[in-house]
């Protein structure tokens, strides 16, 4: 994406001295292409980020991923700061310490600190790698609202529709252990009832609407330093559907602007977060052979590979929009650097202007 080809324009105001203290990342688990999102034809399925949330960021409009472009190992590698190779298949942590794992240890914070709510069993062991001196115990908690719901209304089918795992192949699924965990998560941790957790799920419309709800119950109860929330309802696009990827992008719009209404709104969070929105990567090019174009990212090429990240909060520009290509695995040294962890010799840079 061009923001000259696109219209964006740069307002370049002076940036605010004021740091962050916490962050909240929101990753896509299947971007959109240009067609139905930055083009002029496409813009009115983002309004929210074109005419609210952009304009208050520094937009970065060519975010390369030059790794697997699967959407587990493409998330671990976000996580990580480094390009895995662990199989998009299996349930296996990272290879590399998580950005979880590097905040809690150099910063010594507790593991309530840091949250991870992810839509799918093969996002289990996200947080934890399989790296010397870190893994189990030293990451972020992980959160399967799904889960959850299977737990509090288990066997009741008029959850189907928020129930979905992913839309491609089915991951392997792990045992997680009796329903007893995830009812310990609901009532101790996000300090929900089944009954009532149960009632609300009933008027949301999609996974992603619930993982949000979960996102949002845990930044009022806990408050977490680190949270990271994955989306997967644009992935519906593996359906060959356009109409429900349409309406994908349009409530993954909408879902995050809510995200950063509720920073504002909550004083844990308020002119203190950084909020990080990007995709993991995007999808393939219109004609490509074995796909209706924004159905698959099989291709492998520059479109399937390069999408857009946005960063809001205190010390950044607002409105400045870089053209410049960054690559994807840059935001776990740029969170290090916001965070004020310490860095890891083997990664990136950070992005120089969030830092
Ligand atoms: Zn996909």
């Amino acid at each position: 994406m061009s923001s000259k080809l696109y219209g964006l324009t740069s307002l370049l105001p002076a940036p605010s001295p004021v740091r962050v203290r916490k962050a909240v990342i929101v990753t896509f688990g299947g971007g959109a292409r240009d067609e139905e999102t930055f083009a002029p034809d496409g813009q009115e399925n983002i309004s929210n980020l074109i005419k609210e949330l952009i304009p208050q960021s520094t937009f970065y409009t060519q975010v390369v991923n030059r790794g697997i472009l699967g959407h587990y190992v493409a998330t671990a590698s976000l996580a990580t700061g480094m390009y895995g190779s662990i199989s998009n298949c299996a349930s296996l942590p990272p290879e590399y310490p998580t950005v979880f794992e590097y905040f809690r240890k150099d910063l010594k914070c507790p593991a309530s600190d840091t949250w991870v709510v992810a839509p799918s069993d093969g996002f289990n062991r996200i947080a934890e790698s399989s790296h010397r001196g870190y893994g189990p115990g030293s990451g972020a908690g992980v959160i399967l609202p799904k889960h959850l719901l299977n737990a509090a209304v288990p066997g009741v089918t008029d959850y189907e529709h928020l129930l979905r795992d992913n839309y491609e192949t089915r991951f392997y699924a792990p045992e997680l252990g009796a329903n007893q965990f995830q009812i310990q998560q609901l009532e101790q941790i996000l300090k929900l009832s089944l009954t009532d957790f149960a009632a609300h799920a009933r008027m949301l419309s999609s996974p992603d609407e619930l993982s949000v709800y979960i996102a949002r119950q845990l930044m009022r109860e806990l408050a977490p330093s680190l949270l990271w929330i994955t989306l997967h309802d644009i992935d519906i696009a593996h359906s060959g559907s356009y109409s429900l990827y349409l309406e994908a992008i349009r409530r993954t719009d909408r879902l995050c602007a809510e995200m950063w209404k509720e920073i504002q709104d909550q004083p844990e969070y308020a002119g203190k977060t950084a909020f990080i929105v990007l995709p993991d990567f995007a999808r393939d090019p219109d004609l490509t052979a074995g796909g209706n174009g924004f159905q698959h990212h099989r291709t492998g090429d520059h479109s399937s590979r390069t999408t857009w990240m946005m960063a809001l909060g205190p010390g950044f520009r607002e409105g400045l929009i870089v053209d410049r290509a960054i690559d994807s695995t840059s935001l776990v040294p740029t969170l290090r650097s916001l965070l004020g962890f310490s860095p890891a010799p083997a990664q990136g840079k950070p992005i120089e202007e969030l830092t």
